[in-house]
């Protein structure tokens, strides 16, 4: 009887330790998320973050408490020497959070640690072609998103983009792949509502990315960035920096591949 009490008495400490972290972490989120951002924090990004002056009043309310607990939750970490101030991680935060600001549910949960760089950055890469062969090289880097649960950026080109005069953002861009990846595999499909959502998806990506892979190869001036003729996950990314970087242009030039990005993110940029 005392042993079964024993085993009994273990279980249940086993499956506390399992789930009441969880259950925790994310009551503590959801405190942070609603407490309100201090006063200096909004001013600051009102000053250095252009488009959160843009947003209207209610998005940005709730942008506010997404931005709290980003800063709070997840773990910046300067890398190269840099040292991550409060400043830099409300500018990384709101341009990070403004890409959940108007979809339901918890975004980013996975997501442990942001790491700054100074500049730009050199990560080993594999390659294993067709016959096994496995050849690693160096490629430098402003931004990565790397599996679901870090992202570096280049501090540098967090600070060249996001001006809105071209669609030019790295935190938007890492950000959008790590949405891509949350289904996945990174490759240009995020998690959509459902078959008929994810038919028109389909459909109007693989006509928008032909478009513009059939100009870039002919060297014609495209209004994409041309990198994102490379594959299907850097279209949505590039396309996802354009939308809220340039979204009048990118709704006039592009009205099919912008209503599906406005549905995906459910904002509407073009209108703030
Ligand atoms: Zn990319």
């Amino acid at each position: 009887m005392t042993a079964a009490l024993i085993v009994l008495a273990v279980a249940a400490a086993v499956i506390a330790a399992i789930v009441v972290p969880p259950l925790l972490a994310r009551r503590r989120r959801a405190r942070l998320r609603s407490a309100e951002l201090p006063v200096e924090s909004q001013r600051l990004l009102y000053r250095r973050v252009p488009i959160y002056r843009r947003i209207p009043a209610d998005i940005r309310a709730r942008l506010d408490g997404l931005v709290h607990e980003f800063v709070e939750d997840k773990n910046f970490v300067g890398c190269g020497g840099i040292e991550v101030d409060l400043e830099m991680k409300l500018v990384i935060a709101a341009q990070a959070c403004l890409l959940v600001a108007g979809r339901e549910g918890h975004h980013y949960d996975a997501l442990r640690s942001i790491l700054v760089y100074p500049g730009e950055f050199v990560v080993p890469e594999e390659w294993h072609d067709d016959d096994g062969v496995v050849t690693t090289e160096e490629r430098v880097l402003a931004g990565q998103a790397w599996g679901q649960d870090r992202i570096l950026l280049s501090w540098e080109d967090v600070e060249a983009g996001g001006h809105g005069e071209e669609a030019y953002n790295v935190v938007i861009h890492e950000f959008a792949h790590y949405l891509d990846e949350e289904e996945g595999a990174m490759n240009g499909t995020p998690a959509l509502d459902g078959p008929t959502h994810y038919a028109r998806w389909a459909e109007v990506f693989a006509h928008e990315f032909a478009v513009l892979r059939a100009a870039a190869d002919a060297g014609q001036d495209t209004f994409l960035d041309p990198y994102a003729a490379e594959d299907e996950a850097e279209f949505f990314a590039v396309a996802s920096e354009t939308f809220f970087e340039t979204p009048r242009e990118l709704r006039d030039r592009h009205p099919r591949l912008y209503r599906e990005l406005q549905g995906f993110y459910r904002l509407d940029p073009a209108s703030w």
